[in-house]
């Protein structure tokens, strides 16, 4: 953590949380820089409405998106937020498209592990990542708990398997203090993300939204139909995001 990302782009903030201006082929070029460098701890977060306002009463949950190396804008709601205050965002980047895009482009070999979801479907995850990726090799897959209590197994685990490259789908904000508290101790992990219910969408556990509702910011209705439980979540990001971002821009003034 702490060295950030080498291109000059812009960074803007949105609720006291910064996000990085950047195309989606800039993210992939920063990400495959580190892998292929001797550079460590290259953290990558992929904050949405629902973490900002997390963020808002979780202090701890705050800073560390303020220490990440790149944040990059998931959802329509930020990317809205951005034009309101005159700042654009260039992309939209979800977390399982990000991850998909550098399992793609990844160097020959590069040792994965995947952290997180329900038993079985990191395995399932891995299964497909390698058959669609040849270029990669999924070294270990562990389900594991975010409670700090679990800290030293799943370290063990990782830190044995060689690692370079890490992703953990713990859901947010569990993931992100996974490994802002774990970071430090992984010792050959170049790069690291915290990408939701990725592994999930992967492996077809649940299924994604199609591409045209993803495209008209629509996603959150698909999911509704196929998760009715996150209704609070759901009417966090679409209803009180905006309304509490619309109140910040007036307090500014
Ligand atoms: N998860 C987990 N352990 C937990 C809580 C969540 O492994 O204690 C996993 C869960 O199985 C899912 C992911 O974390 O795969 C979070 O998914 P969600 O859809 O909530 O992600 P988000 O919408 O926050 O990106």
């Amino acid at each position: 953590m702490n060295h950030h990302a080498t291109t000059n782009h812009e960074r803007i903030t949105i609720l006291e949380i910064p996000f990085d201006s950047i195309k989606n082929t800039e993210v992939l070029t920063l990400v495959l820089e580190k892998l292929t460098g001797n550079s460590k701890h290259f953290f990558v977060a992929t904050p949405n409405p629902e973490m900002l306002l997390e963020a808002r009463k979780n202090e701890q949950f705050k800073k560390i998106l303020n220490t990440t190396d790149l944040n990059i804008p998931d959802g329509f709601g930020i990317m809205l937020a951005s034009g309101i205050i005159g700042k654009p965002l260039k992309e939209r980047v979800t977390g399982t498209d990000c991850m998909q895009a550098i399992c793609h482009y990844a160097p020959e070999g590069t040792k994965i592990f995947l952290l997180g979801a329900a038993p079985g479907v990191a395995e399932k995850t891995k299964e497909i990542l390698e058959k669609r990726y040849p270029n990669i090799k999924v070294i270990g897959t562990h389900s594991g708990f975010p409670a700090a209590e679990n800290d030293e197994q799943s370290r063990h685990l990782i830190n044995q398997s060689g690692a370079e490259l890490l992703f953990v789908a713990y859901g947010a904000p569990k993931q992100e203090m996974w490994i802002a508290r774990n970071l430090p101790h992984l010792t050959h992990v170049k790069v690291v993300m915290g990408v939701g219910g990725a592994f999930d969408f992967i492996s077809g556990q649940i299924k994604r939204a199609p591409y045209w509702m993803r495209k008209i910011g629509l996603e959150w209705f698909y999911r509704l139909t196929k998760q009715p439980t996150r209704i609070g979540r759901i009417f966090n990001a679409t209803i009180k995001f905006p309304i509490v971002f619309v109140i910040s821009l007036f307090q500014k003034r």
